[in-house]
């Protein structure tokens, strides 16, 4: 039987809002389900338009404080917050596995991840530096300072639910803005815990806060708020494009991390079990359902049947079960909804003439447990070319010169990550600067790390998080030209 003490410290059945915890008007509230059994495993607040604005109103009256401490000061409360992340880590760990259904050892992960970025940016805090420019005018000194941009509206998706807020609270806080944030309703536990861990680090009241409920209700709060001066978002490109439409009105500033289609090319001349070995990591990591997860493999013909052959071989060895059980690697799908998307994907692919060399249907498991799934030889008109499948589902797509893959790579309206592997040196430069793509992984399947900056181009978004442009996202510049010297 799972013992679930040590999770439950950290699930909270209410919003916290201005340091309390607090339900939303009329009681209303909703069930949260745990993927891998369906069963409910609490509820949360419904909240809407009015508990929003209370949020930002706490939000606001907290800003001066907050940013007029001393960078050392905030980054202080933020170092403390990191530690507690890693001392509650199987808390948390447990806490995400029992909400989002990904494999403990993937939950440790990301959890270790936030922890990372809060430090990193805790240490960032630190370095906001100015410039002096050099003066046109006799008796001027020209100055640039930066200031934070005020109260941040952070909305975050179930697809790594601790870890976002992290980027966003994170970099928020060390910037010394103030924030109102919106975890999504499937993945709601994970986001509440940072109001415990404000909490425990001794964050002032109002500074974090965080509500959950009526999506829309919420978003229409926050962007319709001439207080919010900052929008930072990730998830879907059509709620993307929602929320950047309506903070055009009030000429809000923006962070969009959106969907992505990443390709992965093989050469010809790749080490073949590298390219293996990334392969698995950058498609079936978090069964497939990460915004940088390979979404169309394009194998060179030379290697193709080697690749496709050793690859199958691998994709049959994943583990699928509860995250919770020893040895899981594949966990469920989130909802019915993301698992009948797999499902639709797949029959539109294997009817365009795809071949299903692992995998394939649903896990004799039930639920929205789905076989880790191969198919060669796709084609450019198969839906899942164009389409994200955010599931465990790779195709293999075969080419033959290097200007065919980037092509075929280019091909989409997204731009988040791109990976492929070669050993040609000439080649990789060529590519990397071919690729229209935010992030490009060279012989690397994993990419994501707190010091180097995540983001897209085109369809997948606007802005970085993480390393040392995280922060600027957060920072208005202000330049001071001081006269009469
Ligand atoms: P996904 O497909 O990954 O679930 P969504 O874009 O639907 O992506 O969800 C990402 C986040 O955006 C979630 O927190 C969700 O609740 C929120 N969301 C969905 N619709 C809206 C909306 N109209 N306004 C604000 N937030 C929204």
């Amino acid at each position: 039987m799972l013992d679930l003490t040590r999770a439950l410290t950290f699930r909270r059945e209410a919003n916290f809002i201005d340091g309390q915890w607090v339900g939303a008007s009329g009681s209303r509230t909703m069930e949260v389900t745990n993927p891998a059994t369906g069963d409910i495993i609490g509820t949360i607040p419904v909240a809407g338009k009015a508990e929003t604005e209370a949020a930002i109103a706490a939000a606001h009256k907290a800003f001066p404080a907050w940013a007029g401490l001393l960078a050392q000061e905030r980054a202080t409360k933020l170092n403390a917050m990191a530690q507690l992340i890693r001392d509650n880590v199987e808390a948390l760990a447990e806490l995400l596995t029992l909400e989002q259904g990904k494999p403990l050892a993937e939950a440790r992960g990301e959890v270790l991840s936030g922890a990372a970025y809060v430090q990193w940016f805790a240490e960032e805090a630190r370095r906001v530096y100015g410039d002096v420019i050099p003066s046109p005018f006799p008796g001027r000194r020209l100055l640039v300072t930066k200031e934070p941009v005020g109260v941040v509206g952070a909305i975050t998706p179930w697809n790594f639910p601790f870890s976002m807020l992290a980027r966003k609270v994170g970099a928020a806080l060390a910037a010394g803005c103030t924030v109102v944030a919106k975890p999504s309703e499937f993945t709601p536990y994970s986001g509440l815990a940072w109001g415990v861990l404000a909490e425990k680090a001794g964050i002032p009241a109002g500074v974090v806060n965080i509500v959950t409920g009526d999506a829309p209700a919420i978003g229409e709060a926050m962007t319709g708020s001439d207080v919010v001066r900052k929008i930072t978002f990730t998830g879907s490109t059509r709620v993307g494009k929602l929320l950047a439409e309506a903070s055009a009105r009030t000429m809000k500033r923006f962070s969009m991390e959106l969907g992505g289609n990443a390709p992965f090319i093989v050469f010809d001349d790749a080490d073949l079990d590298a390219a293996v070995e990334g392969a698995m990591m950058a498609k079936y990591r978090n069964s497939g359902q990460t915004c940088i997860c390979t979404n169309r493999f394009y194998v060179q013909q030379g290697i193709y049947e080697a690749f496709a052959a050793k690859l199958a071989e691998k994709v049959k060895t994943l583990k699928v079960g509860s995250g919770f059980e020893a040895g899981s690697l594949q966990g469920p799908l989130i909802n019915d909804a993301a698992l009948a998307k797999v499902e639709t994907l797949v029959g539109d692919a294997t009817a365009k003439g795809g071949k299903v060399v692992a995998g394939g249907k649903l896990h004799a498991l039930g639920g929205t447990f789905y076989e880790p799934t191969l198919i060669t030889g796709g084609r450019q008109d198969m839906r899942i070319a164009r389409e994200e499948v955010f599931g465990p589902v790779a195709v293999l797509f075969p080419f033959e010169t290097e200007a065919q893959a980037i092509e075929m790579a280019n091909a989409t309206e997204f731009g988040l990550a791109a990976y492929f592997y070669s050993k040609d040196l000439a080649r990789a430069f060529r590519v990397s600067a071919a690729l229209k793509y935010g992030m490009v992984g060279i012989n690397a399947g994993i990419i994501t790390t707190e010091v180097a900056p995540f983001g897209g181009v085109k369809d997948s978004g606007v802005g970085r998080e993480g390393s040392k442009y995280g922060l600027d996202d957060y920072l208005d510049v202000k330049y001071l030209s001081i006269g009469g010297l």
